[in-house]
């Protein structure tokens, strides 16, 4: 079944979906039952190049545009978002270095990328989530470097990450830095958020900092400009959050039109009542339309245009969206739609956990209505 337009690169969204096909849909149940991080295919994407993939090829990256990475991701997503959101922490730590770090940092850290490097971007406690202008992390300039000390919590990928992008408090402001996990006074567990019911790649770990030194490239950017340096990451990263919503759109819807397709009742097919093609109808339109958003929104990024307004409404739009369609699957499934031998189930917890994660709903609201303001400020001037 082809429903939805190849918006990228068509070879390469052909290798995305035969490579999501044959590695991912065979284990995609098995890593959230399990709680996995999919550690064998992050090793895997890196063979083909994903990981690194809109890296310069100085540091070993691939020079594409994001509008390719983000269809690996949607394409991987319709399989498993759990492979799509280990591949993102990926990318948010190494767009952070790329576009901040000093040349030593990002020669040291970059091209291992591109081998598979698993990593993580630490920025919440557990007494700030959405608001992270003031933190309990500190790090304080030490002789030549560094020192680090606090707790992270709920850090996606980090059962597994070799290095952490890290959010502390300095002096002047929040700045960020480069952690690797074998430094001395690094260490994980897995805290009272350690599990939750969607987006399971592993627990979500607290990172303990106690008194690490890093060297004094290990600060990525400017002391007290990190808040900034992190927001235009997570710009940048939201387009991709919002294909891993549409892939999970995705899949909710195809898994639900051809169970209805076969299911009868009533001496015909569920497919063919008119109020259960309406679903499918008014989905369809919208998955389209999510789709066009997130992809012109990564165009933005392309081309180097503001990010702020077209990021936060394209990952606002898709997760919601992704979990109207998944309730309206196990909807129009009936009981069928809510065993726990089926997909949906799944489909529906991955799709809400996104719509908290990596920037809630009312955080990207904000974002956009500032836009507005400004807009409108500007035009009244
Ligand atoms: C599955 C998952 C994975 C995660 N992975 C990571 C990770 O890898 N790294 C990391 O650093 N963090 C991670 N987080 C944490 C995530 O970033 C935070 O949960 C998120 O920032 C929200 O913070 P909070 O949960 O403390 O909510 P709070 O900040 O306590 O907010 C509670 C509610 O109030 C709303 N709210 C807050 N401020 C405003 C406002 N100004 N206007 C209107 N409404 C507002 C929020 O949207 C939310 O609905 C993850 C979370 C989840 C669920």
């Amino acid at each position: 079944m082809q429903l939805w337009r190849t918006l990228a690169d068509e070879t390469l969204v052909a290798e995305a979906r035969e490579f999501a096909r044959t590695h991912v849909a065979p284990v995609a149940a098995k890593l959230d039952r399990e709680d996995l991080y999919p550690l064998d295919l992050v090793r895997l994407t890196s063979d083909h190049g994903w990981n690194a993939m809109t890296l310069p090829a100085t540091y070993g990256g691939g020079g594409r545009p994001m509008t390719d990475l983000l269809a690996v991701m949607e394409e991987l997503s319709v399989h498993s978002p759990i492979l799509g959101i280990s591949l993102i922490t990926i990318f948010q730590s190494q767009k952070c270095i790329e576009m901040y770090g000093q040349e030593s940092l990002k020669r040291r850290y970059l091209p291992h990328y591109a081998d598979g490097l698993p990593a993580s971007f630490a920025l919440t406690e557990d007494g700030h989530g959405s608001d992270i202008r003031y933190l309990d992390t500190k790090a304080r300039p030490s002789d030549g470097g560094w020192v680090l000390s606090g707790e992270k919590a709920f850090i996606t990928s980090g059962a597994a990450a070799e290095l952490f992008v890290v959010l502390a408090e300095t002096e002047h402001g929040v700045s960020t830095f480069a952690v690797p996990k074998d430094a001395a006074g690094v260490s994980t567990y897995e805290g009272e958020h350690a599990e939750t019911f969607g987006l399971r790649n592993g627990p979500h770990v607290n990172l303990v900092l106690d008194d690490v030194e890093v060297p004094e490239d290990h600060l990525i950017g400017t002391e007290g400009r990190g808040l900034k340096q992190v927001m235009v990451t997570l710009a940048n990263s939201r387009t991709l959050a919002a294909g891993i919503s549409l892939g999970i759109a995705r899949a909710a819807f195809e898994d639900a039109l051809g169970y209805v397709n076969e299911r009868t009742a009533f001496g015909t097919t569920v497919l063919d009542f008119q109020g259960i093609q309406w679903y499918f109808s008014q989905l369809a339109a919208e998955i389209d339309a999510a789709r066009l958003l997130t992809y012109e929104a990564a165009r933005d990024l392309d081309a180097g245009r503001d990010i702020a307004r077209s990021s936060s409404e394209a990952k606002m739009l898709a997760a919601s969206l992704a979990t109207r369609v998944a309730a309206t699957a196990v909807q129009v499934c009936g009981a069928h739609g809510t065993r726990e031998s089926q997909p949906f189930g799944r489909y529906l917890r991955d799709a809400k956990a996104y719509e908290v994660a990596g920037g809630s709903a009312e955080v990207l609201k904000n974002t956009v209505a500032k836009t507005l303001v400004k807009a409108v400020r500007a035009k009244e001037d």
